[in-house]
């Protein structure tokens, strides 16, 4: 909180490590390691975003048994957003929730349509819980 207040008065907006101590610029090594050693770095598909290049982790090989996906055949539908619900350009800061013409009408907390209302930390629902 001190870390955000300060950048408030100083008018600054940045990513800031306030746990010096104990995170470390380069990480914790024995995860990065472990990880390393389980995942590779993957194409992903994100949540009303699509496929980003490189910016997911996928199993191994030698650790396929592991992927639930294979291990129990499920193929997963490619994600679609609702019709007319602007949750990509929502997160990615290119217009407000309320420019999306669903918002506060046909989508509300109790009845989300698209998934940035869904969940409470959702970008439209904190901004239809708690306005601008
Ligand atoms: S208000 Fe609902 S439909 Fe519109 S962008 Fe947000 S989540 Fe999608």
């Amino acid at each position: 909180m001190l870390a955000l207040l300060k950048q408030v008065r100083d008018g600054e907006t940045k990513v800031e490590n306030p746990y010096s101590v104990a995170v470390k610029p380069q990480g914790n090594e024995t995860a990065l390691r472990l990880l390393d050693r389980v995942f590779v770095v993957s194409d992903a598909p994100w949540r009303a975003l699509g496929v980003i290049e490189q910016s997911g982790l996928e199993l191994r090989p030698e650790y396929k048994s592991y992927d639930a996906l294979e291990r129990f055949g499920i193929m997963l539908e490619e994600d679609q957003d609702p019709e007319d619900c602007r949750c990509g350009e929502v997160i990615q800061g290119r217009v407000t929730p309320e420019e999306c013409k669903l918002f506060g009408t046909v989508c509300t907390p109790t009845a989300p349509v698209g998934p940035c209302m869904v969940s409470s930390e959702g970008t439209c629902s904190a901004w239809f819980k708690y306005g601008r």
